[in-house]
C-alpha cells in the first residue's frame, strides 16, 4: 500500500522539500498546537524529518518537554509555550505557515475529567484561533477530532457516515462535544471563509512517549505489568478497541494533509481485540506475573470500537502498518526503559 503520499517522512533526509504528487503542494513551516503530546510530538519529528520547519505551541497542561528536548537541537524546531486558546499568542507567532495542524486538547479521559473546562475550551476557542490563523496565511488546516465523535455507537464498524450515540450530559461529554463542536467549527469555516480545512477521526493510538498515568489502557497496563502489580480490566474485559501504532497513525495525518479531501477521514487500526486480551497480551510480553484484576466499568464507556477506513485505504492510500503485537513490543521496551532510566 501507498504510504503518505508526499511524506516519505523518516527517509527523507533533513532540508530537502518533497513534493506531494497528490496535490503539488510543498509544506515549508507548520504550526503544530499540542505538538509537545504523545500523537503531537511524533507528528513534528515526522515533518522535520521530511524538511518541514515547526513551530510546537503547547501550554504543557497534559504534554511534555521531555517529548521534544531532543527536538529543540534541530534546525528548523521552535517550541512556544503558550495556550491555544490565547488569541493573540497565535495572531502574533512571526513568519507565515503553510500548515497548522491542531491537536492542543487533553485527550485521555483522565485528562479531560480534570480538566473540563479547558477541554471545551481548546476545541472551541483553541479550535476558532488555529482556524483564524490557517485562514490569514492561506495554509491548510487539520483538526485531529476523534472515535469519540461516535460515542457508544449503534453502528458497527463505525464510518465516517455515521451521527454518534453521545449522551451531552454525560461524564465523557465535555470531550465528545467539543470534538464535536470543533468538527462544526471547521465545517463552517470552510462554507463561509474557503478556509483549506481536513478533520481526521483518530481512533485508539498507542506507542512510546503516552504516560503511565494517563489513565489509558496500553499504557495502565505496561507500567502494572513492569511492576509486578495486578493488571485492571474494567467490567469483565469484554469491551472491544481497535489499536493503531502512532506511526502509522502519523502517516494517516500526513497523507490526509498531502491530500485534497476535506475528511472526516477515519484513521485507526482495524484488528478489534478484547480489554482482557491486550492485558493478557502485555502480560506475555514483558515476562510478567501480574495477574489480572476486575475493576468497575467507566460510566459510557464504549463496548465497541473499530473504525470502518475505507475511505482513507480508497482516498489517500493508507492503510496501518505495524501489527499489534510489534507495535506493544515496541511500546514495551521503550516503558522498560523509560523506567529505568
Ligand atoms: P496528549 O494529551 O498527549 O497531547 C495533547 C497536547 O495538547 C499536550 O501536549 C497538551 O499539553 C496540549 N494542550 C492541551 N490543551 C492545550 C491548550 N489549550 N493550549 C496549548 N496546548 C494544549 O494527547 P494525544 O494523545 O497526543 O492527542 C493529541 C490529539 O489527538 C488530541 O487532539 C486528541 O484529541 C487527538 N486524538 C488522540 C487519540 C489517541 O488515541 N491518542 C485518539 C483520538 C484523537
Amino acid at each position: 500500500a501507498a504510504r503518505s503520499p508526499g511524506y516519505s517522512g523518516r527517509h527523507a533526509p533533513v532540508g530537502e522539500r518533497e513534493e506531494s504528487p497528490v496535490s503539488g503542494r510543498i509544506w515549508r513551516r507548520a504550526l503544530v498546537t499540542g505538538g509537545a503530546g504523545f500523537v503531537g510530538s511524533h507528528l513534528c519529528e515526522r515533518l522535520l524529518e521530511a524538511g518541514t520547519d515547526v513551530v510546537c505551541l503547547d501550554n504543557l497542561c497534559t504534554g511534555a518537554y521531555t517529548n521534544i528536548a531532543a527536538l529543540e537541537r534541530r534546525p528548523g524546531f521552535r517550541f512556544v509555550r503558550a495556550d491555544a486558546t490565547d488569541t493573540r499568542a497565535i495572531r502574533t507567532l512571526p513568519g507565515r505557515f503553510d500548515l497548522v495542524l491542531h491537536l492542543a486538547c487533553p485527550a485521555s479521559p483522565a485528562d479531560y475529567l480534570r480538566l473540563p473546562l479547558e477541554t471545551l475550551d481548546a476545541g472551541s476557542t483553541g479550535t476558532r484561533n488555529a482556524l483564524e490563523r490557517a485562514r490569514a496565511d492561506g495554509a491548510r488546516f487539520l483538526l485531529t477530532s476523534t472515535s469519540e465523535v461516535y460515542g457508544d455507537p449503534l453502528e458497527h464498524p463505525q464510518r465516517e457516515t455515521y451521527w454518534g450515540n453521545v449522551n451531552p450530559v454525560g461524564p465523557r461529554s465535555v470531550y465528545d462535544e467539543s470534538k464535536r463542536f470543533a468538527e462544526a467549527l471547521v465545517t463552517a469555516h470552510r462554507a463561509v471563509h474557503g478556509t483549506d480545512t481536513a478533520i481526521v477521526r483518530i481512533f485508539n493510538t498507542y506507542g512510546p512517549r503516552m504516560r503511565s498515568g494517563d489513565g489509558r489502557a496500553v499504557p495502565t497496563f505496561i507500567s502494572q505489568a513492569l511492576a509486578g502489580a495486578p493488571l485492571t480490566v474494567a467490567g469483565d474485559g469484554s469491551q472491544t478497541r481497535s489499536l493503531c501504532y502512532v506511526d502509522d497513525t502519523v502517516d494517516g495525518l500526513l497523507a490526509l494533509v498531502a491530500s485534497d479531501e476535506t475528511g472526516p477521514v477515519n484513521i485507526g487500526g482495524e484488528d478489534e481485540i478484547t480489554m482482557l486480551e491486550l492485558a493478557r497480551r502485555i502480560v506475555e510480553l514483558t515476562g510478567s506475573r501480574s495477574r489480572i484484576r476486575f475493576v468497575g466499568r467507566p460510566v459510557d464507556d464504549p463496548g465497541r470500537r473499530r473504525p470502518d477506513t475505507r475511505l482513507a485505504r480508497e482516498r489517500l492510500g493508507w492503510s496501518p502498518r505495524v501489527d499489534w503485537t510489534e507495535g506493544l513490543r515496541h511500546t514495551v521496551g521503550w516503558f522498560a526503559r523509560a523506567a529505568a532510566a
